[in-house]
């Protein structure tokens, strides 16, 4: 069998699971070089072992609302693939969870992980669970049933889960908290946990601090700079305030910002303090941000963001969010990089759109791992039982996004395919997870 023959198969066998479907065509299809160079890989059947998780999980999480309704959610987590080590993603809550998703987000982040050079296997997991307008007690309740059966799975040298959508400091608090009681041991086995009980310094900042250190290595690799660009950002969470606040931090001005619902355009620049109030301290709605600022526009619906002129554009929300359509508007409005916060944030015909426009295009393997790598940083801190300052896992974070950077850049030059970064993130990747499972038999 060929390589497309192989890819078919194995889009064939989960052609339901869409969003798994969509991460693994992209990948197999510009991995397609590799087999020219190494047909041992095709003769030990990497692809198919590589595309089918060793091991899913879905379970029951029964939890009682305040008042007293008895709801049940469904829990997931998928442990991909543990060839280079532990495996290693994040947890998502959100009502679009389902197994395609996860699948696709643990499948992605085999891939970032060796990219981050750490040890570090991929997995992903969550629940269909909606922490939206749920209080406190509620989340929590949630959390501690979630994890009486997510425990068993999971351990320091076996699965180390962190936050993604829904889940932040206060998830993984409840989550943490319930793990040890359950196992009465303090293996830290959470990543992003608060810095007094085991966490990393930088790890809250880090998937967006690092974008932006990814995206300044890519202009500086063409002789261009941050400073005096404008950017739109999509999202309001975790990725996309620490990403909006290093881009100005480094001399760039933020227009727009968005959530679910919709998006404010602010030509004077984002009032960053008032949108960490909003979303992070009050967790209201991006439009309360004209309440303040009357001279700054809300526009109902996410998608509208795209129109807005700018240089960057940083989709730092969810997959699919920017299709081929918006990705046109974005071209003819004189985009000149496009990087990604959120996971698959762009259609595969979006991608296609930036790529064939000469648009710099950062893939969100490469340009999103800040946020595992400071996880596995964070994991060292707690092997070591040392915390190290902000300044050196901020150093060591850029050291990090610029290495990635290099790597793909190279690997994308050595295959012929020159700023091609989805080329360059995904080859790049992939030879490091299969050296691995050559290496370690057919298991
Ligand atoms: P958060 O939950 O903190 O924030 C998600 C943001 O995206 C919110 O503003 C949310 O709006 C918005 N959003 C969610 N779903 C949609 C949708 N369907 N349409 C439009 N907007 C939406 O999540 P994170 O910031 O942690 O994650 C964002 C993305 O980054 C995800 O793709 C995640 O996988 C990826 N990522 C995250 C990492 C991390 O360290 N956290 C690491 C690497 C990647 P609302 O408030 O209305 O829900």
């Amino acid at each position: 069998m060929d390589i497309t023959d192989i890819k078919n198969k194995i889009i064939e066998k989960d052609r339901d699971e869409k969003e798994f479907v969509q991460a693994v065509d992209e990948v197999l299809t510009s991995i397609a070089p590799v087999f020219d160079k190494h047909p041992e890989y095709l003769k030990m059947n990497i692809l198919e072992r590589i595309t089918e998780p060793e091991r899913v999980i879905i379970f029951r999480v029964p939890w009682v609302k305040d008042d007293g309704e008895v709801v049940v959610n469904r829990g997931f987590r998928v442990e991909f693939n543990s060839a280079i080590g532990p495996y290693k993603g994040g947890l998502r809550f959100h009502p679009s969870v389902n197994l395609s998703v996860v699948k696709f987000l643990g499948f992605e982040q085999i891939f970032k992980n060796a990219l981050t050079g750490l040890p570090m296997g991929g997995g992903k997991g969550g629940s269909d669970f909606d922490p939206h307008g749920k209080s406190d007690g509620e989340i929590m309740r949630f959390c501690q049933s979630f994890m009486s059966e997510l425990y068993r799975h999971i351990g320091p040298f076996r699965d180390v889960p962190a936050g993604d959508i829904g889940v932040g400091a206060r998830e993984i608090g409840f989550l943490y908290g319930q793990y040890k009681k359950l196992v009465n041991e303090s293996s830290w086995v959470l990543t992003g946990k608060g810095l007094s009980y085991g966490g990393s310094l930088v790890r809250k900042e880090a998937t967006g601090y690092g974008l932006l250190y990814f995206v300044r290595a890519m202009l500086l690799d063409h002789k261009d700079s941050l400073e005096g660009k404008t950017a739109v950002i999509s999202g309001s969470g975790n990725v996309a305030i620490y990403a909006a606040e290093k881009a100005m931090a480094l001399g760039v001005k933020v227009l727009a910002m968005s959530d679910s619902n919709g998006y404010i355009y602010d030509p004077k620049g984002i009032d960053l303090d008032l949108v960490k109030k909003i979303k992070e301290v009050d967790r209201k709605r991006i439009k309360e941000y004209i309440d303040v600022h009357g001279d700054a526009e809300y526009h109902e619906g996410a998608k509208g963001i795209w129109q807005i002129k700018c240089d960057i554009a940083l989709p730092c929300a969810t997959q699919n969010e920017l299709d081929e359509e918006d990705a046109k508007i974005l071209c003819q409005n004189g985009v000149k990089v496009v990087a990604e916060g959120a996971n698959m944030p762009c259609t595969h015909k979006a991608q296609r759109v930036f790529l064939d426009n000469g648009i710099l295009y950062g893939p969100a393997k490469a340009a999103n791992a800040g946020g595992v790598a400071v996880s596995g940083l964070e994991m060292s801190q707690n092997s070591l039982r040392l915390s190290w300052t902000f300044e050196e896992v901020d150093e060591r974070l850029k050291e990090i996004m610029d290495d990635i950077y290099r790597t793909c850049a190279d690997t994308a030059i050595e295959y012929g395919a020159k700023d091609d970064l989805v080329v360059g993130s995904n080859i790049a990747g992939f030879l490091k997870v299969a050296e691995a499972m050559m290496a370690q038999g057919i298991v």
